[in-house]
């Protein structure tokens, strides 16, 4: 039995064949938004046609949000210039078979309690730091949805009500918008203000602000350059908050993290985490982990939704 994994990103679609032993044939390419939104679907159709003759038992997708579960639309996302992006019914009707779509973050928790490091366990939560913050919830075995299959929007939890560091939804003192990937260069600079000039980070920017990243801060940081370090640390502090936060709310036996930040900078993204997160917990302090799926997270996730469709 084969069946199809879909992982719709930010800029690209990937998808795989797979089975109870995991992912075979992968293949990737950027999203294309030439063709309207009902592009988007033919172009997943293509892909898979290109990667197997065989008619799949079933398709799972995880896709970024937010999603309908109800409809099987993407709806109003920031990355794609579309309203509504129809994919689980155009792929039903041309396959006619069985097409499921979850969230990018509830299928990744899926893929970690069936092929990943929650094997066995009934509560988990997976957490990606990526270019935005997001996570997807299993508690007592049961994957937590929502009534849009939205939640947990854990990068939208506020962690600081007073904030005038403004998010990407619009809103004030989000975890994303301290954290994320895209964001934490805007925060490191507030941090830091004009001591970058003195730091690793100026060489590796050649004194222009504008080439700042969260990779640079990182790699300076790597490096044993304190004021990066010292960044490195703040956003240390302000994700210990967002994990605290997610095992008083789930109590989770494992959270699993993922997304390029972390899995570029496992020690500087999980250290500070470990070593800040006991004085916000009232819950017994869960198991935290990379997750061992790497960048393959959501695929894996679609695999293992489309094996329980
Ligand atoms: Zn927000």
């Amino acid at each position: 039995m084969t069946y199809i994994a879909v992982d719709i990103g930010a800029t690209n679609i990937r998808v795989a064949t797979g089975d109870s032993d995991g992912l075979h044939v992968k293949s990737i390419e950027q999203t294309d938004t030439r063709n309207g939104a009902g592009g988007v679907s033919k172009q997943i159709i293509r892909l898979i046609e290109d990667l197997t003759d065989e008619k799949p038992e079933s398709i799972g997708i995880g896709s970024i949000g937010p999603i309908d579960l109800e409809t099987g639309e993407i709806t109003n996302t920031p990355n794609y210039p579309f309203n509504y992006i129809p994919i689980s019914q155009p792929l039903e009707e041309y396959f006619g078979i069985k097409t499921r779509l979850v969230n990018d973050c509830a299928a990744a928790v899926l893929g970690e309690q069936r092929f990943g490091a929650g094997k066995g366990y009934s509560s988990i939560v997976y957490v990606t730091i990526s270019t935005g913050l997001g996570g997807g919830a299993i508690v007592d075995n049961h994957l937590l949805m929502g009534k849009d299959g939205n939640a947990p929007e854990i990068g939208h939890i506020t962690i600081n009500s007073d904030s005038d560091i403004k998010c990407g939804c619009g809103s004030y003192g989000h975890w994303e918008a301290y954290a994320s990937g895209k964001n934490i260069p805007r925060y490191a600079m507030k941090l830091i203000k004009s001591s970058w000039r003195k730091s690793l980070i100026a060489d590796l920017i050649g004194g222009d602000l504008e080439l700042l990243t969260s990779k640079t801060i990182y790699d300076a940081a790597k490096q044993g350059d304190e004021v990066a370090l010292g960044v490195v640390a703040e956003i240390g502090r302000i994700n210990a908050v967002g994990f605290a936060n997610i095992t008083n709310v789930f109590d989770p036996e494992l959270i699993t993290v993922g997304g390029s930040i972390t899995l570029n900078n496992p020690r500087l993204v999980l250290d500070p985490i470990r070593d800040n997160i006991d004085k916000h917990l009232i819950n017994r302090k869960p198991e935290i982990m990379v997750t061992p799926l790497g960048e393959d997270a959501v695929l894996i996730g679609a695999l293992a939704l489309a094996m329980k469709a």
